[in-house]
């Protein structure tokens, strides 16, 4: 190990903050941490790549918050409480500010949700950033994608399309509204929705991918088949404006929302509202679980709609069938 890469290590080490059930955190061979019985444990990782992920102009600072919240998003949709977390980082160089403006992104949301930093590794490359995170829930009582049954309602929480909107315009170096680039550079995980969520929800996912891709991942695990109200689909101030059908792209098939998509029994509306209200979370019935297989969109005409574009896919195959997404 060279003094960069200690030297880099201490950094992070001097901005972490512990919680009781660390028993050993930085600077062993592995971390100790203590599960509470009853508890199952979640764990989830996801990478971010420089021009993959982000765009290559994005904000250290904004880094270190996505690398954290598109991991936080996973287990709030297993309605997980976040607990510890791993932090692989892969840099060309080892420079101070950036790794300083980096933490501060990657601190700020950790703090938020009373998350610590138990362990990780460094090394030299392109830049890559690594997270693992672990969360707690009931024995039991994780939502799940294969939960869906044919007559639930499809609920959505927050506003849907902001983000790839936001993508759009930055890859064409168009300028972009303060909002939108926010919902891009600083997704918010729905923990306390997931939470809220337990017991009320059947199927559930985080929508990474868009949502159409993302609803078929939680149709094709239950055996069944979706229909989405696209009028119906929950719009921010910033994009009501637009003309539907140039928002709908954005709002049915874009990536990087991080917003929930759920299902629930028709029964449980109230309770559903209830609960979201309690989270302070806008959620919104865009649409029904059907009997069958696939998703399908209609437009205010009842219509059927199809996207010029599909979920984002990392191996996109000639036969449309892919992995790693
Ligand atoms: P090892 O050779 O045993 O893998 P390392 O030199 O990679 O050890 O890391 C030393 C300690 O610092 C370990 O406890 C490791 O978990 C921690 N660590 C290394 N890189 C990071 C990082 N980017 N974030 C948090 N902890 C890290
Ligand atoms: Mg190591």
């Amino acid at each position: 190990m060279s003094t960069a890469e200690f030297d880099l290590i201490d950094r992070i080490r001097a901005r972490v903050r512990q919680r009781d059930d660390v028993v050993l955190g930085i600077g062993d061979d592995a971390a100790l941490l203590q599960a509470p019985p009853g508890m199952q444990l979640v764990v989830t990782a996801d990478t971010l790549n420089a021009g993959v992920h982000f765009p290559e102009s994005t904000a250290p600072a904004d880094i270190g918050w996505k690398a954290l919240a598109v991991n936080l998003s996973d287990l709030a949709a297993m309605s997980a409480t976040p607990a510890w977390c791993t932090l692989s980082l892969s840099l060309p160089e080892a420079g101070e500010s950036w790794i300083e403006a980096f933490l501060d992104g990657f601190t700020q949301l950790a703090n938020q949700h009373e998350v610590a930093l138990v362990g990780g590794d460094t090394t030299r490359g392109p830049l890559s950033i690594s997270v693992t995170a672990m969360g707690l829930i009931e024995t039991g009582c994780a939502l799940r994608r294969d939960r869906a049954r044919a007559g639930d309602d499809v609920w959505v929480t927050g506003t849907l399309g902001d983000a790839a909107a936001a993508l759009e315009a930055v890859l064409a170096s168009r300028e972009v509204a303060a909002a939108l680039r926010q919902r891009l550079d600083r997704p918010a995980p729905r923990i306390a929705a997931g939470r809220r969520l337990a017991g009320i929800a059947h199927g559930c996912i985080d929508l990474s991918d868009g949502l159409l891709a993302d609803l078929g991942h939680v149709c094709a695990r239950s055996g069944v088949g979706a229909e989405i109200d696209l009028p119906s689909l929950p719009v921010s101030i910033a994009l009501a404006a637009l003309d539907p059908a140039q928002r709908w792209h954005w709002q049915a098939s874009g990536g990087d929302d991080y917003e929930l998509c759920f299902t629930a029994s028709p029964r449980n509306r109230e309770l559903v509202m209830q609960a979201l209200d309690f989270a302070e979370i806008a959620t919104t019935r865009i649409g029904r679980i059907v009997a069958g297989q696939g998703v399908k969109a209609f437009d205010a005409e009842g219509r059927e709609w199809q996207s010029i574009r599909s979920g984002y896919e990392h191996f996109p195959s000639p036969k449309g069938t892919s992995f790693g997404a």
